[in-house]
């Protein structure tokens, strides 16, 4: 992979994708991060579906702090491991509100010390919420990376690493909402459509598949 094949490829998706954003329904940096750490091992539409109310009565961190646990699990009970997720966001919240004085940080070193925040959903919070470069590796950007061949390695840590070397500082951002756009649509983790996929010429995967035909 070099830095010329890369950007071929994030402008292509770019071009073919449009304007992206992200798919979770958020207002502000408070929505933002509690709709992310529900998102784990979750659907987006999931969390979506149970946001609204949560955000309703407990509209920002100092009100979910003070939250009985049994509301906020009667609430969230739609996402998966509601109950972990509940302990997470009320903790989360004392946190942000005992130790940041009720400002949410900025830095991935702060932010993945709040609960159910990882090193993924930090770099969400930092590129979606803070406009900060950074890019969020989650399934998608994982399967995709290492089809496309930016690397070959499972790990997460490393795609990013691998990413930021190739990708121009400037498409952090929108790489990331492209790559998860192009995972749901065109290149699942079962039978990618490579025949249609607009960089099938820039992909290794694709073009061993296209050279089958
Ligand atoms: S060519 Fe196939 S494997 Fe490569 S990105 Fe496109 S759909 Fe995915």
């Amino acid at each position: 992979m070099n830095r010329t094949r890369a950007v071929k490829i994030i402008e292509k998706l770019a071009v073919y994708y449009g304007e992206t954003k992200a798919d979770l329904s958020f207002s502000g940096l408070y929505e933002l991060t509690i709709a992310v750490v529900l998102s784990a091992q979750t659907t987006d539409k999931q969390v979506n579906s149970v946001t609204p109310a949560l955000f309703k009565k407990y509209p920002d961190f100092r009100k979910l702090a003070n939250a009985s646990i049994s509301d906020v699990e009667n609430i969230i009970r739609g996402v998966g491991l509601y109950k972990t997720k509940t302990g997470n966001i009320i903790k989360l919240s004392k946190m942000v509100i005992n130790e940041f004085k009720g400002k949410l940080p900025d830095t991935m070193e702060e932010l993945i010390r709040l609960p159910g925040v990882g090193r993924k959903s930090a770099n969400v919070i930092l590129s979606i919420g803070y406009n900060k470069p950074a890019i969020a590796v989650d399934t998608h950007v994982l399967r995709i990376s290492n089809r496309i061949g930016f690397i070959d390695s499972p790990d997460p840590v490393k795609v990013e690493t691998a990413l930021m070397s190739f990708i121009p500082r400037k498409y952090w951002i929108k790489a990331h909402l492209l790559l998860i756009k192009h995972g749901r649509n065109i290149c699942p983790a079962r039978n990618p459509e490579c025949n249609d996929c607009p960089v099938n010429k820039l992909c290794d995967f694709g073009k061993k598949e296209m050279s089958l035909i």
